[in-house]
């Protein structure tokens, strides 16, 4: 969702003015800097619009004098915002402060929509006109407190807002939820599709017209419909192996630019082999949705598994948090496991964490575990916005780079509290120096 944040001196009613947006009491109304706020941004909607609303007052550094530590907040806004909404008392008119941090915002190039607040009634519309002077455009006469024009507001920064993205095509279909079988050569993708169609098997073309490659299916499993992607390129039985792999590779690419999910498919009896992995990262890379299945389980004897276990341990780590199920396709082993764990997956893969939870979470781990001191610098993530789902992506606005380990480290906590089970994580920074 686009963010819009809210940049103004102490006392201007910043915080009663995100709760008017809001239409709810959320926002902290204690408008002293220094006060440490552990929420700073929130989920906010207009005419059908979402977007983010960030309180910049819950950054105020202390120590800093007031002119610097606005200065800074305005800097932070204009890092991160789509819009920013400059809040000024228009009962105290422009001050000092108030031009400085309108130099900054000019200088930005992002939109400003300048909020004169406390007009409470119409004796003190003048006040509001006299903020033309600030040179940013239509001073737009609001009172936080009493909810006076606060729609005519938001229509102004809805219209400020960027373009809504167009969603992405493949979600658009619609239709039976899609899934890629993948696997190396002679693990099982052609006996376990037997096995998983049965009857029920019906082949459809892929696209509308074309009577060529790729044919998917569509299979009936627990009760649904899925569709399983390029299952023409499964079945045949001509064995292009010698030296195609270059082929697989890219029929894998392909085979993952139409799916939502993948079930890579593995020799459990054998040791796992780089091209195992291959796949594996092919499909973290795509950014779709993962699930492991380890085939031929009826092969395996007890020091097999044993060993299978830290095998998985070893070489799987990065992605333990896919679903795994193990099945033997000749036997019919755990079939009825495959939808629970395609569920499991499309459903972590769709998860939408809201952004007041995301900002408490990250609030709550740079205190408890804050990143450790580089070069006399300790870089935080000020806020953080769950950017889209499919799979879950993630923006941190930094006050500097957060090294690798820490990276990791969010990733893992994230992962532990709100799940995203089957899902690759896309979590990108953008870093304020
Ligand atoms: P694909 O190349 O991935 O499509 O693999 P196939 O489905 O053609 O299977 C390769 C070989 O493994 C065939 O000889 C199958 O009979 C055998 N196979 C497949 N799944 C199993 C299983 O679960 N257990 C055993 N024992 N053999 C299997």
């Amino acid at each position: 969702a686009p963010v819009v944040a809210v940049v103004g001196r102490p006392n201007v009613g910043k915080s009663t003015l995100v709760n008017r947006i809001l239409g709810r009491r959320e926002a902290v109304v204690e408008d002293v800097p220094g006060v440490t706020r552990d929420r700073v941004a929130y989920d906010a909607a207009w005419s059908g619009r979402r977007f983010t609303v960030v309180d910049t007052g819950g950054w105020l550094p202390d120590s800093a004098g007031l002119a610097a530590a606005i200065a800074e907040q305005a800097r932070l806004a204009v890092d991160l915002a789509d819009v920013v909404m400059f809040v000024v008392d228009a009962t105290v008119g422009a001050t000092d402060v108030d031009e400085a941090v309108v130099e900054i915002l000019r200088r930005s190039g992002k939109p400003v929509v300048l909020v004169a607040n406390k007009v409470d009634n119409a004796a003190t519309e003048a006040d509001a006109a006299a903020l033309w002077s600030l040179g940013i455009g239509e001073p737009h006469p609001v009172s936080a407190l009493h909810g006076r024009a606060s729609g005519d507001l938001l229509d102004a920064v809805l219209a400020a807002l960027p373009e809504e993205a167009p969603p992405e095509t493949f979600l658009e279909l619609g239709g039976p939820r899609r899934i890629a079988l993948l696997g190396r050569p002679n693990v099982g993708k052609s006996s376990l599709l037997n096995q998983l169609a049965g009857e029920t098997r019906a082949v459809v073309d892929s696209v509308a017209g074309t009577t060529r490659d790729p044919v998917d299916e569509l299979i009936d499993l627990g009760g649904r419909t899925w569709r399983f992607i390029d299952t023409a390129g499964i079945r045949r039985r001509h064995r292009e192996n010698q030296g195609a792999d270059f082929y697989a590779t890219l029929r894998t690419r392909s085979a993952l630019e139409r799916a939502e999910v993948a079930v890579v498919l593995v020799d459990g009896s054998e040791q796992l082999a780089e091209q195992d992995l291959r796949i594996i990262s092919m499909v973290v890379e795509s950014g779709r949705a993962l699930v492991i299945a380890y085939n031929k389980w009826d092969l395996l004897d007890e020091e097999r598994r044993h060993y299978l276990e830290r095998e998985i341990e070893r070489q799987l780590h990065h992605v333990r948090w896919a679903p795994r199920v193990n099945v033997s396709a000749k036997t019919g082993r755990h079939m009825d496991r495959f939808v629970p764990a395609i569920d499991t997956a499309l459903d972590g893969w769709g998860t939408r964490v809201p952004t007041s939870k995301l900002n408490q979470f990250f609030a709550d781990l740079v205190s408890s575990h804050p990143h450790p001191v580089r070069g006399g610098k300790q870089p935080r993530v000020l806020f953080a916005t769950q950017a889209g789902v499919r799979p879950p992506r993630f923006v941190l606005f930094t006050s500097g780079f957060l090294e690798e380990g820490y990276r990791r480290f969010i990733e893992r906590r994230l992962r532990e509290e709100f799940g995203f089970p089957g899902a690759p994580l896309d979590i990108a920074m953008k870093i304020r120096e």
